[in-house]
């Protein structure tokens, strides 16, 4: 399950480093090593999938687990009343460049739309 050439496998099973903000048996979070905002967290399965191109069914619960972890990192960031972006970057154009799926916990600031 776990990708032995995937950085985000590498940091979830403890053989890199990162400043890890919470983790639970399927979901591990972290905090981006070259932050966008005051809070910039990256929340991830534990399972190695490489993008949202590639999740299957069997994935469902685990995805929403993600967004369940991100709504209690808001609240313990102090995120919630002032608001919070979450983003999911999935191929090339849109820049993604880790391949294992990850969900970008954005807040602190005042965010533009439309995004770069
Ligand atoms: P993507 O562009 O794929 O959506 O996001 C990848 C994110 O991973 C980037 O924001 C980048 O700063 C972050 N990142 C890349 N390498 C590392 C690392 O070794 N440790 C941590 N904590 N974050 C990383
Ligand atoms: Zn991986």
């Amino acid at each position: 399950m776990a990708n032995s050439d995937c950085l985000f496998c590498r940091i979830a099973s403890g053989e890199i480093p990162a400043d890890i903000v919470r983790s639970d048996d399927d979901v591990v979070s972290f905090r981006d090593i070259s932050p966008q905002a005051p809070t910039h967290i990256l929340i991830i399965p534990r399972k190695h999938i490489s993008s949202v191109t590639d999740l299957s069914e069997e994935d469902s619960e685990v995805m929403g687990r993600l967004f369940l972890m991100a709504r209690d990192l808001a609240e313990e960031e102090g995120l919630t009343e002032g608001g919070y972006r979450m983003v999911v970057n999935a191929g090339a154009d849109a820049g993604q460049t880790v391949f294992h799926i990850h969900l970008h916990l954005l807040g602190g600031r005042r965010m533009g739309w439309p995004p770069g």
